[in-house]
């Protein structure tokens, strides 16, 4: 189970040690891509496996070899939502777990100079709000993009069961989607000191999709 944080209701953290012997391994710089790539997708998988543990089933009939029987199936769709382009290297490690899940996509840029998130992609499924979505983003830095996202997820789409997915979040971060989405709750592996001038993680790991995609 992840741990709440003291500091911050709207946070969870997964001290797993098989998560954090992961983590460590990822924020090493010598650490590949394909590496890096396989070790986040398989934290993502064992973030949602606990994310998930209060989603509602319903009752159904199922016919075993032997006999009639009930089991129990997920109520209501699940959507993830990866922020383009880093949320997307967690995205099969929750595919593994959850096959039928759907994937809506959301492109936010940020503006270097400016710090400000600069949309440029959206593709949800139109019923998304009849179920849980899953807002995915390894890096929850200055919280421009992730709160941008959950904005349009929240207005546009009424979506009323959202969570957050992320590897490492800043305390910045972190305050500005209480701040802008109280209620939100976010899953994390670790909370990281702060952000450099950069809008950099410290300690972090660097720039996440270069390191997923190996184009550092
Ligand atoms: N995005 C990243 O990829 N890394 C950071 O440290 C901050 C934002």
């Amino acid at each position: 189970m992840p741990t709440l944080s003291q500091e911050h209701p709207n946070l969870r953290i997964f001290e797993h040690p098989v998560i954090q012997d992961k983590l460590t391994k990822i924020r090493n710089k010598d650490t590949q891509h394909s590496v890096f790539r396989r070790l986040l997708n398989e934290i993502a998988g064992l973030m949602f496996f606990q994310m998930s543990r209060h989603y509602k089933t319903v009752e159904v009939p199922v016919q075993t070899p032997i006999e009639q029987s009930t089991g129990f199936c997920l109520a209501s769709p699940i959507t993830l939502v990866p922020i383009l382009r880093a949320g997307v290297g967690m995205t099969d490690g929750v595919l593994a777990m959850i096959p039928d899940a759907r994937v809506g996509h959301i492109g936010v840029y940020r503006d270097e100079k400016t710090k400000q998130p600069i949309p440029y992609y959206c593709k949800l499924p139109s019923d998304i709000a009849t179920g849980h979505v899953l807002l995915i983003d390894p890096m929850l830095a200055t919280g421009g993009s992730a709160s941008y996202a959950a904005k349009i997820l929240l207005e546009e789409y009424h979506c009323t069961k959202i969570q957050m997915m992320c590897l490492v979040a800043s305390p910045e971060g972190v305050r500005k989607m209480q701040e802008e989405h109280p209620g939100l709750i976010i899953f994390t592996a670790s909370l990281d000191r702060e952000l450099n001038d950069s809008g950099y993680i410290l300690p972090g790991l660097g720039d996440a999709g270069d390191r997923i995609f190996g184009t550092l």
